[in-house]
């Protein structure tokens, strides 16, 4: 019999399951802006820490030997915590049993919704310009992402398209309120434009609230889960890593209603199983004293002012900033460069990382943007502020 003689080791060539993804530009900034000892406000992370009373919860729980397997769907304590805060602020009543899960940050959490709910084929809705995991997820899926461009006049959800978008084959729309990266709030009109639109239809509503504790100007956060029609149809997705300063421990939840929630829990079980148990425990403790999240926006807001006063200063164009920790501005009377490149020299030039828009759209907008990050100290503003300055 024939053998085969044993030859060089090949790793089999595969066809990529995302075949136009490359390594996100939120690491690449991060490590461009690390090599070049530029000041970071690309990607979204604070650079001060968390209050120590929430790290003191966390190795409290840890040496009281909760190191073990938590409940698949989350520690009791923490779902409860959750269920109590949604129903506190946005007034829906989700049981804790059934109608909670603790995720592992909220990339786990619409990576596995999606997952979960969108079958080969379908077709899901996103706005543009929209967070960078959306799309890809939706192709994990099998699924066809639609992507529905704001108004191009007041960059706010455009109803008629999105009406024009919705066909029999969609399964999902995918919004985001306070918005990354533009700082769009939702209002409570455009929530029930939403409603009425989706009304006729089994269209399920993804809700990625991550930012919902930065509002400013007095508005409020418009929840999908404040409207008792969408919320029927809506799995909501928000982020401890944003709210309480840390994103690195990866902690977030969904919430929903119990049906969609069971087929979530199915995705969950093999795609992490649960998520670490001292975290969890520490974090209920934490929100055991109920007014933890509730000064944030006056925090960021106060920063967004501190930033925008100083870029006020500058050549850079400043577009409006409603919520989250992002100030988009244009450069256009700085420079022609195409806006990934513009990060590029802004960061190993200037010394300030930003992140180029284009990362968030289909195509490069026409107007030249770039978002900074202001979840910072206020000396890294003002450090920042200094270069940008000089352009
Ligand atoms: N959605 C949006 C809009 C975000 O900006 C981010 C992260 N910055 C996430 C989801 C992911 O959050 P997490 O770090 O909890 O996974
Ligand atoms: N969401 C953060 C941002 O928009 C980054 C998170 C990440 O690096 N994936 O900057």
């Amino acid at each position: 019999m024939a053998m085969t003689m044993p030859s060089e080791p090949r790793t089999p060539a595969i066809a990529s399951r995302l075949p136009e993804v490359g390594t996100t530009v939120f690491s690449v900034m991060s490590a461009l802006a690390q090599q070049h000892g530029a000041v970071n406000l690309g990607q979204g992370f604070p650079d001060f820490d968390c209050v120590p009373a929430l790290v003191d919860h966390v190795q409290a729980a840890m040496r009281e030997g909760l190191n073990q397997y938590p409940p698949m769907t989350g520690v009791a304590p923490l779902r409860e915590a959750i269920a109590t805060k949604v129903a506190r602020l946005y007034g829906h009543a989700y049981h804790p049993e059934t109608e909670v899960t603790v995720t592992a940050g909220a990339t786990q959490g619409i990576l596995t919704a999606v997952l979960a709910l969108v079958h080969p084929g379908d077709e899901v809705i996103v706005l543009d310009p929209c967070y960078d995991s959306y799309v890809p997820a939706i192709h994990l899926a099998g699924a066809t992402a639609v992507r529905v461009p704001v108004n191009a006049q007041t960059q706010r959800p455009d109803f008629a398209a999105l009406a024009t978008a919705l066909k029999p084959s969609t399964r999902a729309l995918i919004i985001n309120t306070p918005h990354n990266p533009t700082g769009m709030v939702w209002t409570a009109e455009e929530r029930q434009q939403l409603a009425d639109l989706l009304r006729p239809t089994d269209v399920l509503l993804l809700s990625d609230e991550v930012y919902e504790h930065m509002v400013f100007d007095g508005r409020s956060h418009i929840s999908a889960s404040g409207h008792a029609e969408l919320a029927a149809r809506s799995v909501v997705i928000s982020s401890f890593g944003k709210t309480f300063h840390v994103t690195g421990w990866k902690v977030g939840y969904v919430v929903a209603p119990a049906p969609l929630m069971t087929e979530f829990r199915k995705v969950h079980q093999f795609n992490v199983f649960t998520v670490n148990t001292p975290m969890q425990h520490g974090l209920a403790r934490f929100m055991a004293d109920a007014s933890q999240a509730d000064t944030l926006s006056a925090f960021y807001q106060r920063k967004r002012d501190l930033f925008r006063t100083g870029l006020a200063q500058t050549r850079f164009k400043l577009l409006p900033c409603e919520g989250s920790y992002f100030q988009c501005v244009e450069y256009g009377a700085i420079s022609d460069l195409p806006d990934d490149d513009f990060c590029r020299w802004l960061t190993t030039e200037v010394g300030v990382a930003a992140i180029p828009l284009s990362a968030f759209h289909a195509t490069r907008p026409a107007t030249p943007l770039v978002r900074f990050c202001f979840a910072k100290k206020d000396e890294t503003l003002n450090a920042a502020l200094v270069r940008l300055a000089r352009l």
